[in-house]
């Protein structure tokens, strides 16, 4: 049986990085993909750990040749998932994770309509720039410029929140990290074909609660920190507008 595409999307600074590697030292039969980027290094990050790291024209070509599943220019840089991560876990059977942005993320939905996405949000604006900051200051480079282009750009990625499946809320990190399990873990009980086990319902109930339908009290406080409004000007979650479906 084919594994399940599982695309995870955040604004930068949120937790999502975090969370996929407390995840990845729980859940077996997950495969990470790593991404191509014309972004420098950060810190300890390492070729072929983290990212493979290119040049522009580089990765001009490896576009040009059909190699990117997906690509987008995110705060500057591109950055693409290369087909291959796909096939590879395909042929494997196994369930492959994709780390990216909003605009990637809306590419691969397009083709992989059965793909499961997942926005992580933070509390709220402070609490994103603390993150940052820190995270900065713990790779040894703050970059004010970098910091203000990702702060900035964080609203208008959170508005795209509800073309995903599922939000978390990144507050309480062990929180978090157990509901990203559970998502995976539920999604792979509704696509086994067997029958869900009874022990399994504790993971259904955590994983249902953060699907997009159940999370409106959740969402409330967090978009109207980030002044997410409608176009009259008063504070809306969005799919109150669209969703009866849901
Ligand atoms: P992203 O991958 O979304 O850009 P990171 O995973 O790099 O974000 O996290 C940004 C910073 O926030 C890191 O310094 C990380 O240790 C910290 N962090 C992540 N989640 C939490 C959390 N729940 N509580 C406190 N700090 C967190
Ligand atoms: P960072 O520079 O902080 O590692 O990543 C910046 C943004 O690029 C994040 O939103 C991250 O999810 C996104 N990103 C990382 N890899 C890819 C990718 O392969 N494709 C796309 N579209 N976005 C990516």
């Amino acid at each position: 049986m084919a594994g399940i595409l599982f695309i995870i999307s955040a604004p930068s600074g949120s937790g999502k990085s975090t969370l996929v590697s407390e995840v990845r030292k729980q859940l077996t039969g997950i495969d990470f993909s790593i991404s191509w980027t014309t972004r420098t290094p950060r810190g300890s990050e390492q070729h072929g750990r983290q990212y493979y790291f290119t040049t522009r024209a580089e990765f001009e070509k490896m576009r040009d040749a059909g190699e990117f599943l997906e690509y987008a220019e995110v705060f500057g840089n591109y950055y693409g998932t290369s087909r291959r991560s796909l096939e590879e876990a395909t042929a494997a059977g196994r369930d492959l994770l994709l780390d990216i942005d909003v605009q990637g993320a809306a590419q691969v939905r397009k083709v992989c309509p059965q793909s499961v996405s997942i926005f992580v949000l933070p509390p709220n604006p402070k609490v994103l720039r603390t993150r940052l900051r820190n995270r900065s200051r713990a790779e040894g480079q703050i970059n004010e410029a970098v910091l203000y282009l990702r702060l900035s750009e964080a609203s208008s990625e959170i508005e795209k929140y509800r073309d995903y499946d599922y939000i978390l809320v990144n507050d309480v990190l062990d929180r978090a990290v157990a509901q990203l399990e559970a998502i995976i873990q539920s999604e792979r009980y509704y696509r086994c074909g067997q029958e869900i086990p009874i022990k399994a319902s504790r993971v259904l109930e955590i994983a249902a609660a953060c699907r997009l339908a159940n999370s409106r009290e959740r969402l409330q406080p967090v978009l109207e920190s980030f002044g997410i409004l409608n176009p009259s000007g008063q504070q809306l979650l969005k799919f109150e507008e669209d969703s009866d479906d849901d």
